[in-house]
C-alpha cells in the first residue's frame, strides 16, 4: 500500500497537540493530529472522578477560548476540560484521527516514516506531543501480597474502589495531597507520606496564586532553582480551592509520615524527615507571601492586608513525634496509593533524539533532528510550559518554527 504522506504530523491530541494544530493552521502548513484514543484523552480517563483543575478557569485554558458557562473564578471539573479541548479541537476544525496510535517512529533520508495502527504515514516533521505524564512510576518499596491493593494516583478513581480500611497514600504532591483529602472526607483513615513541596497560597490578599506567580514573573522562570529539581507542588482546587495546608489534614485526621523509604516485616518505613519537610513548606509558602507583599508595595497596588494568612496552627504531633514505621496490617491498611509520579517513554520513537536517560535532547522543543519537535513537556521553555495556556505559547513557536521550513507551495 502506498504511504500517506503530510507535511507535520502531530502525535497526541491533548491540550499540547490540539494547541500545535491551531497554530499550524493559522501559519498555514498542512498537518495531521493522531490520537490513540479520544481528544484529551488524559483528562478523561486517567484523572479521578472528583479532580477540578488546579487553577480557575480564567487561567487554566487556552487564551483563544474561554470556558463556557463557568465562573472565571472556578475550577473546571476535569471532564469540562475535557469538553473544553474536544469544543476548542472542533470550533478550528483540527484535522484529528482519533483511534490512532502510533507505534514506531523512524527518520527516512527525506523526513520521517510514522508505523501507525492504521497504516504508514510520511511526512516532513513531526511534533511529539503524547504528555508530560506517560509512565505512572511506583517505586519497589512494598511487595505484591495478598490483602493489600496497591495502584498509581492515575489509577485512581474514587473511594468506592478501594476495599474497606485505612489507605496509606505515598506522595505529596498535587495529587496525593487532594486523594489524601478525598478519602479522608469519605471516612478512611489516611496515612500520608510528605515528601520535600511546596504549598504556594491558594489565594492571598484577595488574588489566586497563578495571579500572583504572573504578577512576580515565576511562570517565565526558564529553569527550577538549582536544589529544587525534586520538590514537587502541593495545590489544589478541589472544595472551592484551598492552601494545600498540612497542618489542617492532620487536624482532619489524617496521619502523616515522613518520606517511604523502604518494607521490612509488614511495616513501611519512612525517613525522619517529615518536619523538615513540613518546614520547607512553610518556608516557600511565607516566600510567595513576601514575594507578594513587596511586589504590592512597589507598585503601590490597593489590595486588601491579609494578616490571618501568617498564622499558622500548632504543628500536629504526627509531625513532633513523628512515626518511623508504619505496620500495615497493625494499622488496618489495606491499600496503598502511589501518588509518586511519572516517567517519559519513548521507546517507539526510534530516532537518536535522546540523551542516556531516554529524555528528549531539545532547545525550548526544537529537537536536534531537523524537523522533530517536542511539545507539552515540563520546563520545556519556561515554568509554565505544561500548563494549559503554556503549551499554547510553546506551540505557538514551534508552528512559526516548522511553517519556516515549509515551502510555500507545500
Ligand atoms: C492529576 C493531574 C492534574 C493536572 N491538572 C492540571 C491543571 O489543573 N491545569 C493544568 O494546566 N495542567 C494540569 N496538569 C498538567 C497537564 O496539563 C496535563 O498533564 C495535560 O494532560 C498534559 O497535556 P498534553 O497534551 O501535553 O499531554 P496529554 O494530555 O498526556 O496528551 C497526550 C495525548 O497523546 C496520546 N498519545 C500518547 N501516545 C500516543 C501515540 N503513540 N500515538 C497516538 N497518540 C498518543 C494520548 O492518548 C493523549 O491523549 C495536570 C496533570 C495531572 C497528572
Amino acid at each position: 500500500m502506498t504511504p500517506e504522506k503530510i507535511n507535520t504530523l502531530v502525535i497526541g491530541g491533548g491540550q499540547a497537540g490540539i494547541a500545535t494544530s491551531a497554530h499550524l493552521a493559522r501559519a498555514g502548513v498542512p498537518h495531521l493530529v493522531l490520537e490513540r484514543a479520544r481528544i484529551a484523552e488524559r483528562w478523561r480517563s486517567e484523572r479521578w472522578d472528583s479532580l477540578v483543575a488546579n487553577g480557575p478557569a480564567w487561567h487554566d485554558r487556552f487564551p483563544a477560548m474561554a470556558f463556557d458557562g463557568i465562573d472565571p473564578d472556578a475550577f473546571a471539573g476535569k471532564d469540562r476540560v475535557a469538553d473544553y479541548f474536544e469544543a476548542f479541537a472542533a470550533r478550528i476544525n483540527a484535522p484529528v484521527r482519533c483511534g490512532v496510535e502510533v507505534t514506531a517512529l523512524h527518520r527516512t533520508a527525506s523526513g520521517f516514516r510514522a508505523e501507525t495502527s492504521n497504516g504508514v504515514i510520511e511526512t516532513d516533521q513531526v511534533v511529539v506531543a503524547t504528555g508530560p505524564f506517560q509512565k505512572p512510576l511506583i517505586p519497589a518499596i512494598v511487595p505484591a501480597q495478598p490483602g493489600l491493593m496497591q495502584l498509581h494516583s492515575s489509577g485512581y478513581k474514587n473511594p468506592g474502589q478501594l476495599p474497606d480500611g485505612a489507605v496509606l497514600v505515598v506522595g505529596a504532591g498535587s495529587s496525593g495531597a487532594q486523594i489524601a483529602e478525598e478519602l479522608q472526607r469519605a471516612g478512611r483513615q489516611v496515612y500520608l507520606s510528605v515528601g520535600p513541596h511546596d504549598r504556594p497560597p491558594r489565594r492571598y490578599r484577595g488574588q489566586d496564586f497563578v495571579w500572583w506567580l504572573g504578577k512576580l514573573g515565576k511562570w517565565d522562570a526558564r529553569a527550577k532553582e538549582p536544589g529544587t529539581e525534586h520538590v514537587t507542588i502541593a495545590v489544589s482546587g478541589a472544595y472551592g480551592g484551598q492552601t494545600m495546608d498540612f497542618r489542617r489534614l492532620a487536624a482532619q485526621g489524617v496521619v502523616l509520615l515522613g518520606r517511604a523509604n523502604g518494607f521490612a516485616d509488614g511495616a513501611v518505613t519512612v525517613n525522619a524527615d517529615l518536619g523538615h519537610n513540613i518546614a520547607q513548606g512553610d518556608a516557600n509558602y511565607l516566600s510567595v507571601l513576601d514575594e507578594a507583599d513587596a511586589y504590592a508595595t512597589a507598585h503601590g497596588l490597593t489590595l486588601p492586608e491579609d494578616l490571618d494568612a501568617r498564622v499558622f496552627a500548632p504543628l500536629p504531633e504526627c509531625v513532633t513525634q513523628p512515626v518511623l514505621s508504619l505496620d500495615l496490617a497493625a494499622h488496618g491498611v489495606t491499600s496503598i496509593i502511589w501518588a509518586t509520579g511519572f516517567a517519559l517513554d519513548y521507546s517507539w520513537i526510534k530516532v537518536d533524539a535522546f540523551d542516556a536517560q531516554g529524555r528528549p535532547v531539545h532547545d525550548e522543543g526544537v529537537s536536534q533532528v531537523p524537523g522533530l519537535y517536542f511539545v507539552g513537556l515540563p520546563w520545556l521553555s519556561c515554568r509554565g510550559s505544561a500548563f494549559i495556556w503554556g503549551a499554547w505559547r510553546d506551540a505557538e513557536r514551534l508552528a512559526a518554527h516548522i511553517a519556516a521550513r515549509v515551502p510555500a507551495n507545500a
